[in-house]
């Protein structure tokens, strides 16, 4: 082959002349390449400055901006018409449009959800590479509506790959969240490789930016519940450093400490906290720096228990970080402890009271061999005997009828006609005789004939409405009970002459073991406080109400009752309105 000369494309011998010229065309060729490798570089300069785009964005316009100066950088580089993410959405595992898109519109966009694993789409998220369509309508991985919606000539897909890197710029981890796409190349070109390594680098910082978001948008997000869950429980919480400077005080420790809630971070305990147990207890916790739990007591006139648990934090020093102290408002909870052991004492008071007097009552008589007593006095003691075990029944049933509604098991009824006025009578004439200087007296409207109730429970809440009007009047008097036909209801009011209830005690003696335990006159009157408690849920389960309609000290009260005349249809409407 040395010995040949060469020769030119038309066979000539070669002239140095002829070389000259292929000379000038590689040099061409080479001037050419270097202008792409050029534009190449500048391009990827362009794509670098993407990094410019920030990396932190925070809220959801801010992302949209920079995704709308993304799409337009993307198109600007890759000379493309239509610029479009799509993002995989896990709950429905589908690849959906985020936007903004460049030359799709939102119309469009909403169409375009594929399953997130089928079409290009689907194809380039599932593998994690790159397709190039040259080819238009022919490519067998496209999904043909949605490339004639969109009038596709040809495209690039990419995926959307977020990739962790070591320090050595080492790949450590990828996770694809979404694809990108490019459709219709300017110019009526087709897409090169260069094309997709372009895009390729620009999908990746898409995805840097959109994670970013994605993770800050949810951090802000859950910051923000945190805070609005931490400004609206009801638990105090302030935290202050090993310096005693306050890093925060939440609105329920302000109410606690009476000081306006605002921001104090930052100041120095002292000029933030009141002087008093607070205080003391947040300056004790930092130099005794264990886990402790006290209870304190706030407030001059209305006082709140507080059960106050401090805790310290320590750095990696070993030195308190923060303090951290949480007060629990307790002062119901002791209220109803207080009032839970005042009602077992007085419960066992109670049942002990009339079993005393029963026990004595049989002692006596079986003791009585030689027959002391005449019959008449026998029968006397018989009646006590058995009006002190109705009052043991009336206790037991009110008991368990109280637990019954405790546990939530409600009070079952059992319905059926009742004659109100034999009913009332009945129970007024047995009240009356357990009492010598109380008159009752009964009134019902005549012809008010009968209403569905359960009669043992009516007879409850008349039990201990007139048993308390009889109670509660221990100089004597009228206790009236009187009936009133109110068309589609019945009233009754038990009017007493006793000692009436003081104002401040009027809205809570419906509640469960409340009882006016303040005032010398009914502190003389045994009682559990359930009876009243008792009363409202007899007459809620038959679609009625109990309240205090009226009471003077010393001049008397009236309860008053009403109940529908049909419980199922009166409870039936009442649910259908609410
Ligand atoms: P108790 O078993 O103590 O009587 P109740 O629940 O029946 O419990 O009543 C609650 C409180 O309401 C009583 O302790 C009493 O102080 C007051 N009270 C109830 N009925 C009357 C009344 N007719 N007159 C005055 N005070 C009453």
């Amino acid at each position: 082959m040395s010995d040949t000369a060469p020769q030119n494309s038309e066979g000539e011998r070669e002239t140095p002349q002829s070389l000259r010229r292929e000379l000038e065309r590689y040099r061409l060729v080479v001037r050419d390449l270097q202008a792409r490798i050029k534009g190449l570089e500048d391009d990827l300069a362009t794509a670098t400055t993407m990094a410019e785009v920030p990396s932190v964005v925070v809220t959801q316009p801010e992302l949209r901006n920079t995704l709308a100066r993304l799409v337009n950088k993307v198109a600007m580089i890759v000379q493309t018409e239509k610029v479009m993410i799509m993002l995989h959405q896990p709950e429905t595992d589908c690849l959906t449009v985020l936007p903004p898109a460049l030359g799709v519109t939102e119309e469009q966009a909403n169409q375009l959800t594929v399953p997130a694993d089928e079409g290009i789409s689907g194809w380039v998220f599932k593998h994690g590479e790159p397709v190039v369509n040259n080819e238009a309508l022919n490519h067998p991985l496209i999904i043909k509506e949605h490339a004639a919606l969109l009038r596709v000539h040809n495209s690039i897909c990419v995926p959307l790959a977020i990739k962790q890197r070591d320090e050595e710029e080492r790949l450590v981890d990828e996770r694809t969240i979404g694809v990108m796409h490019v459709f219709n190349k300017r110019h009526e070109q087709d897409f090169s490789d260069d094309d997709v390594r372009l895009l390729q680098m620009l999908a990746e910082q898409a995805a840097a930016v959109i994670s970013n978001a994605q993770v800050y948008m949810q951090l802000s997000e859950e910051k923000e519940q945190l805070q609005d869950a931490f400004e609206s429980i009801h638990v105090g919480v302030i935290v202050v450093d090993r310096n005693g400077v306050v890093g925060l005080v939440n609105p329920a420790a302000c109410e606690m400490m009476g000081i306006p809630y605002q921001a104090y971070d930052g100041q120095p305990m002292d000029e933030v906290v009141p002087e008093g147990e607070v205080r003391r207890l947040l300056s004790e916790a930092l130099s005794h720096p264990e886990e402790r739990t006290t209870e304190i007591t706030l407030g001059a006139e209305e006082p709140h228990i507080y059960q106050a648990q401090t805790t310290t934090m320590t750095a990696q020093d070993g030195e308190i970080d923060n303090l951290v102290a949480i007060f629990y408002d307790i002062t119901e909870i002791r209220r109803v402890e207080r009032m839970k052991t005042h009602f077992v004492s007085t419960v066992s008071h109670e049942l002990r009271t009339p079993l005393t007097s029963i026990k004595g009552f049989v002692a006596t008589l079986l003791e009585d061999q030689e027959g002391m007593y005449d019959k008449e006095t026998q029968h006397e003691f018989l009646l006590i005997i058995d009006e002190e075990c109705d009052r043991l029944t009336r206790l037991i049933s009110d008991l368990l009828n109280v637990s019954r509604i405790e546990s939530g098991r409600g009070l079952e009824l059992n319905l059926s006609d009742v004659d109100l006025q034999d009913l009332v009578e009945h129970v007024a004439h047995s009240q009356q005789g357990y009492t010598r200087n109380h008159e009752l007296i009964v009134e019902v409207p005549e012809g008010l004939g009968t209403i569905r109730a359960d009669t043992d429970k009516l007879v409850q809440i008349l039990d201990n409405l007139i048993s308390n009007a009889v109670k509660y009047s221990p100089e004597g008097g009228t206790v009236s009970v009187i009936a009133t036909d109110e068309g589609d209801s019945i009233r009754i009011d038990v009017t007493d002459e006793g000692m009436g209830i003081p104002e401040r005690h009027r809205d809570r003696i419906f509640e469960r073991f409340h009882q006016v335990d303040d005032d010398v006159d009914h502190k003389g009157v045994s009682g559990t406080g359930i009876g009243l408690y008792l009363v409202q849920h007899l007459a809620q389960a038959h679609g009625g109400r109990a309240w205090l309609a009226h009471s003077e000290v010393g001049r008397g009260s009236t309860f008053s009752l009403r109940l529908p005349k049909d419980p199922e249809a009166a409870i039936a409407s009442h649910s259908e309105g609410g």
